[in-house]
């Protein structure tokens, strides 16, 4: 018997003996970890509550469930709510939030949606399935984690008397379902940065309508990249993080990615006829994903590691990095964000290829801690041999221009008389470049409604019915402030020394100006953050 099992048989014995059954339950409840290998044995409450883990990595949990062929088989006919309660399940201890509450929470947070069971699955000529994911409040695929995870904030919220201040940068569609989302929750203040100019009608809107005191907007110049780097600057001042209680509803933050888990098991057990295998090997499907912060593919990752089988697919339009990297380790930014049809997926710093990366790496935290901050500071890396080669086995990946996006749109309009949104697109535009062959069997996942991108629907020489609520939005008072591009840092300084003498709680603000270096936050900035109203 060689040492490591004997050792292992060993433990368990100890186990056995010496443990009572509480030992024994705590023993396998689902503990995270960072990315960087600089937290362990976290909690699911502490990483629900959190933004970026303390050592600048993302939390993951330190195992992955096994989904066998029989677990599956039993959720075959469950619907999308029912799913989302399983899957959370398996992350979430019993012990911390009762299955009984668990199931509750999700299926009112659930409840909300324009079509029954939530999401939808288009059947097409060709083969072609669309998983439309974007029968939320905001129409776009972001609601259904979004609304969970702000339930299960509300849930701790509501118990504990906590108080938390929730950070978004967004692209476009992110910010506008944080604050549909979480607008109510008592206790709770959400600060969201949206880049000026780089998001539509639509999701501006989305955002600078709700005018609740606890929800604070933002439009910055640059692209939602630039504001994801003082936005993670302010993540990595623990004092700050602890003082505010800083918390993200990017898919930084893990019961994002917990709740997209669901999304790859709707799809296969839809899709996968699992009767027709009994006892042999299970049937594959492929998943095509239009990815710009890579939380919806890295949420397929975990599930294709979790033991089901699926083909991913990982498509990007001209922010092209992520097919870079997977065709040749070439995991570097482009110096500009290219603006895009497909405007939500215009990020050059996919951030959570890091738990992909750190996946692959076999949960390596050093490697991983060294390549990200490597990546941070020079915006460049070629991936390891043998870690890049593990990725383009995970994925494959493809890129779309503008016409490839307009041109997909086009040929499902005719061929389906079915309007994509440009995203969507992005995905669908893989299932005409590579026919299926007989056997196969793919799902493209549908991420936003068209009636939210109407200027690339236009382009395509399409129309699209607008819904009320979007007609509606247009009546609406709005509430933003700018934030305008400054001095440069050397001029923020001053004003951050003024700050600091006067009020060292708003050594936020501070850190923002510092990181951005041409960011200037208005007053109202530094009011909201350190919650001192009579600052300055
Ligand atoms: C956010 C978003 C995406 C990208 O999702 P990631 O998980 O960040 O890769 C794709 N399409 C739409 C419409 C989105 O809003």
């Amino acid at each position: 018997m060689c040492v490591r099992a004997a050792r292992a048989r060993a433990s368990i014995v100890l186990t056995a003996f010496y443990a009572s059954p509480h030992d024994t339950r705590s023993e396998s409840v689902m503990r995270y970890c960072s990315t960087r290998g600089g937290a362990q044995g976290c909690g699911f409450r502490e990483v629900l509550f959190s933004g970026y883990a303390p050592d600048g990595g993302m939390f993951m949990p330190e195992t992955l469930p096994t989904l066998t062929a029989d677990t599956l088989r039993s959720w075959a006919s469950l619907s999308y709510p029912q799913l989302v309660q399983e899957v959370c399940a398996l992350f979430i201890p019993d012990d911390l939030i009762p299955r009984h509450d668990l199931d509750a929470v999700l299926s009112d947070a659930l409840s909300k949606f324009s079509v029954p069971g939530a999401v939808r699955l288009a059947q097409l000529g060709g083969g072609l399935s669309v998983l439309e994911l974007f029968h939320g409040e905001t129409l776009a695929f972001k609601d259904l984690a979004m609304t969970c995870t702000t339930r299960l904030l509300d849930y701790f919220l509501q118990r504990e008397s906590r108080r938390a201040t929730v950070l978004v940068g967004t692209s476009g569609d992110t910010g506008g379902s944080a604050i549909r989302n979480a607008r109510g929750l008592r206790g709770v203040d959400v600060v969201v940065v949206f880049p000026r100019r780089r998001v539509n009608a639509v999701q501006e809107k989305q955002m600078t309508t709700s005018l609740e005191d606890n929800v604070h907007v933002f439009a910055a110049d640059g692209s939602s990249d630039d504001i994801d780097v003082p936005l993670r600057g302010l993540f990595a001042d623990q004092n700050l993080v602890k003082a505010h209680r800083l918390m993200s509803l990017n898919s930084v933050n893990w019961s994002r990615i917990l709740v997209q888990l669901a999304h790859f098991l709707f799809a296969y057990l839809r899709l996968c006829d699992l009767e027709q295998t009994e006892g042999g090997a299970l049937p594959a499907l492929e998943v095509v994903v239009p990815t710009g912060g890579a939380g919806n593919i890295t949420a397929g990752c975990i599930v294709k590691q979790m033991g089901v089988p699926l083909r991913l697919v990982a498509m990007v339009n001209a922010n092209d990095i992520v097919h870079r990297a997977v065709q040749s380790g070439d995991f570097s930014m482009a110096t500009n964000v290219k603006q895009t049809l497909a405007s939500a997926i215009d990020i050059q710093d996919p951030y959570n290829m890091e738990r992909v990366l750190w996946l692959l790496s076999g949960r390596d935290g050093a490697q991983v801690k060294g390549l990200m901050e490597e990546f941070q500071h020079s915006h460049k890396i070629t991936l390891p041999d043998a870690l890049h080669s593990k990725l383009s086995s995970v994925m494959r990946t493809g890129s779309v221009t503008d016409e490839g996006i307009v041109g997909t749109m086009r040929r499902c309009w005719e061929e389906n008389h079915y309007l994509l949104c440009p995203h969507t697109a992005v995905a669908v535009c893989h299932h005409y470049q590579s026919p299926l062959k007989p056997g196969e069997n793919r799902c493209c996942i549908a991420t936003a409604s068209p009636a939210k991108f109407q200027e690339a629907v236009q382009k395509a020489g399409l129309t699209v019915d607008l819904p009320e609520e979007v007609r509606a939005l247009e009546k609406m008072a709005t509430r933003c402030v700018n934030l305008e591009q400054g001095e440069g840092l050397g001029a923020s300084t001053e004003r951050t020394h003024r700050i600091h003498h006067v009020c060292p709680a708003a050594r936020g603000v501070v850190l923002l100006t510092a990181v951005t270096g041409h960011v200037r936050l208005p007053t109202q900035a530094v009011v909201f953050l350190t919650g001192v109203s009579n600052l300055m």
